[in-house]
């Protein structure tokens, strides 16, 4: 097709919202998520059949292409026929490698459907799990790809027999996590042969079916299996198009954003479903008040940052004023444009439903809400990793001539990836950023500062911890520094039903403004008592501050203050200035003077700080240290050895299983026991054993550990390496 006829019938149907499909390819890394992209656009006619999976068209990135994998996503927008229609399909690439989760977290914002890719040999791996879990929070849809099936033929020369068992055991496999992680009201997504919503063949040979596909047009497994053997793999792609068979079942089984937005706008927007915009969002409004989220900003040599953006409502018009939600300030859109590939093609303007690229917006980040200047709404949901970053670096520039091309270039991959967190010390010059890993430091920040020829000193890769509190404590008083104001505040640890709808994201970070009656019942449901549930004030870091005081004067008066004081005790807990997690805060007394002028910040806050830090202290303040759970696969007989590796770091070993002569072991390591382990585990096995990352949970550290980690802690921030003790009065 040519590009002006292209541009011209993506116009047409940017309109027609039952026409389009949002969608994303995950997978675990290797199983040719790329080379399946590359066919599917080779397929819409946009590049070469032929240089398809030979050009590695989505991978266009240089560092990319030099590390063999892909890390940031690329989309790429087609035209594909279906029964007597036209459809647009907007597709986004998403890495595979989960230390770059990050950007699959946020492609999903932007996709209402995902092919979840498994390559047939491999079978499912941690990776699917991770990036299946990340699309269903996000209330994407599935359908499910199975890859390299000529492998099987070729290969490992299965019988049809065995080939089905195989496929049956891979569709299982994926069924499994899908009711894992999908919320009740979507178990109903488990995929199924006989409808059509799995598909398997081969992305390299450009050939795949499906049930439908093969009952229709008479295909059977004998002669895949015999054309594949005998390598006719252009008759098979005659036959049966991987592309055809591909973006058949995404127009049939994944949804178009009209459809979608009615149930993932709740999800991902927290504001009034019954105001205006929250209306024209459900119903994908192209003349509806503009409501736009940035998925991902990408450098581009001729057009300074890129943002890719989802049209939730509105229409986005080159030459627009737009207001930046998170940055408070107006920008103006130099053009809109879609994607193919590598290629933008500059367009007028994107409609309510689609996903556009932006120029001239310098200072959106990921995440960023875009909305019309004289209408300023609600801001969608922080776009949150399945995992927190749990290991910091501090990065220097060698030379102090490049120090402000450091605190720049920090400050713009944090604005990439929400995933990377900077904390810039203008004073020491210290910046510490914290990622999910080495390995995603080294290539977001560490790599892209060389690259730029700055000379950099990088400390060793430091642990990040969480404070909590074990037990429940009584109030210690906090006194204000002038005597006219004391504040009690008890703290107790979270009730572990409210605490894992917290993790599960079912009870988000907020401030509750009034009364929040949708909270409340929430909370009563997980086993809160009525009054408590109906008195919170806030939800921070996986911790709650209630108002459990009754008819105290003037409280209310100084409760934005109490609110503040408390909220830095969660960023910086008393016993190592780590924050804090799974704790139940309540104010459950005070004393105030009657004349304001004498309970402003200056008393209230450090008097409410105190109180708070040695209550905690008092009740014995525990420290949490990450794990990750990983996937060890070695060969059966370096077991031995890698249990060593294992037990001399503090592991654990969940389950060991035997698959084809590999061992296959779940872990679950310390992240502080795990620098250097991918080496260890190198060496241990005679460079065959490999492992991959499934999940990160923060957990109690071990008594006899707790002092000296401590201390290692408060001696690196350049504490008092003694411990805090609880005081009593200021
Ligand atoms: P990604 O990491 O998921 O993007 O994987 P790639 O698309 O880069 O593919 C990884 C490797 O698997 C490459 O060497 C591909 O050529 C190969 N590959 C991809 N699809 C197939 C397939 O259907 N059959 C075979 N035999 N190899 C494939």
């Amino acid at each position: 097709m040519r590009e002006e006829e292209f541009v011209e019938q993506a116009k047409v149907l940017m309109h027609k919202k039952d026409h389009i499909r949002n969608i994303g390819t995950i997978a675990h890394i290797d199983h040719g998520k790329t080379t399946l992209s590359d066919s599917l656009v080779a397929g819409a006619g946009l590049i070469s059949e032929d240089l398809a999976g030979k050009k590695l068209f989505m991978d266009f990135d240089k560092q990319e292409q030099e590390r063999g994998i892909t890390i940031y996503s690329a989309n790429a927008t087609m035209v594909h026929p279906y029964g007597n229609d036209h459809y647009l399909i907007n597709l986004i690439d998403t890495p595979g490698h989960v230390d770059f989760g990050g950007d699959v977290t946020r492609a999903m914002r932007a996709v209402d459907g995902a092919i979840v890719l498994v390559d047939a040999v491999e079978g499912v791996m941690p990776q699917t799990e991770t990036v299946l879990r990340q699309a269903l929070r996000e209330r994407v849809k599935p359908v499910l790809y199975i890859n390299k099936v000529d492998r099987l033929i070729n290969e490992l020369k299965l019988t049809p027999d065995e080939m089905q068992k195989r496929l049956i055991k891979i569709i299982e496999g994926a069924n499994v996590l899908i009711r894992k992680y999908a919320e009740p009201d979507y178990q109903k997504w488990a995929v199924k042969v006989d409808e059509g919503s799995v598909a398997f063949g081969s992305a390299l040979r450009k050939w795949a079916i499906s049930f439908p596909y093969m009952k229709q047009h008479g295909i059977t497994f004998k002669e895949i299996i015999d054309r594949c053997s005998n390598n006719e793999h252009e008759e098979l792609r005659k036959k049966a198009p991987l592309y055809k068979v591909i973006l058949d079942m995404v127009i049939k089984h994944l949804p178009p954003p009209y459809i979608a937005q009615q149930y993932r706008v709740g999800k991902i927007w927290q504001g009034d479903a019954n105001s205006e915009v929250g209306k024209s969002m459900n119903l994908c409004d192209e003349n509806g008040k503009l409501a736009c989220v940035i998925t991902k900003i990408v450098d581009d040599p001729y057009a300074g940052s890129v943002a890719t953006a989802r049209v939730f409502s509105g229409t986005l018009k080159g030459g627009q004023e737009v207001y930046l939600v998170g940055q408070h300030r107006s920008e103006r859109v130099q053009q809109v444009c879609i994607y193919a590939g590598p290629k933008r093609i500059s367009i007028d303007e994107v409609k309510a439903g689609n996903v556009v690229g932006i120029i001239g917006i310098p200072s959106a980040f990921s995440g960023e809400t875009l909305c019309d200047p004289s209408e300023v709404i609600q801001p969608f949901e922080a776009i949150k990793h399945i995992f927190e970053p749990v290991v910091t670096k501090s990065i220097e520039a060698k030379s102090p001539k490049d120090l402000q091309k450091v605190v720049e270039t920090l400050k713009k991959v944090s604005r990439e990836d929400p995933t990377l967190l900077v904390q810039i010390n203008q004073e020491t010059g210290e910046h510490l950023v914290s990622g999910l890993g080495e390995l995603h430091l080294d290539a977001k920040v560490e790599r892209k500062l060389k690259d730029m020829g700055v000379e950099i000193i990088a400390s060793p890769p430091i642990v990040v911890y969480r404070e909590t509190v074990k037990k429940a404590g009584v109030a210690v008083e906090g006194k204000s520094p002038n005597k006219h104001n004391r504040f009690y505040l008890t703290v107790e640890p979270m009730p572990q039903a409210i605490y894992d709808a917290m993790v599960a994201g079912d009870i988000k970070d907020m401030k509750v403004k009034k009364k929040d009656a949708e909270l409340a019942d929430k909370l009563r449901k997980l086993g809160m008592d009525p009054d408590d549930a109906k008195s919170v004030l806030f939800v921070m870091n996986r911790c709650m501050l209630l108002d459990s005081a009754k008819g105290i004067q003037y409280l209310n008066e100084a409760m934005e203050l109490i609110k503040e004081a408390v909220q830095d005790v969660i960023k910086e807990g008393p016993l190592t200035r780590e924050p804090c997690v799974g704790i139940l805060i309540r104010v459950v007394d005070a004393n105030l003077h009657e004349d304001a002028v004498h309970r402003g910040p200056s008393q209230v806050i450090p008097a409410v700080r105190f109180g708070l830090k040695n209550t905690m202290l008092k009740a014995g303040v525990s420290l949490l240290e990450p794990k990750q759970t990983i996937r060890i696969d070695s060969p059966q007989e370096d077991m031995g050895s890698v249990m060593k590796e294992i037990q001399n770091r503090r592991g654990e070993i969940i389950s060991v299983d035997n698959e084809l002569g590999a061992m296959i072991m779940k872990v679950k390591l310390p992240v502080s026991e795990m620098f250097g382990f991918e080496a260890a585990l190198k060496s241990a096995t005679g460079g065959k054993g490999f492992y991959f990352l499934i999940d990160v949970t923060f957990e109690n550290m071990p008594n006899e550990l707790l002092e000296r980690v401590a201390k290692g802690i408060r001696k690196r921030k350049g504490l008092d390496e003694a411990l805090p003790r609880p005081e009593e009065g200021q």
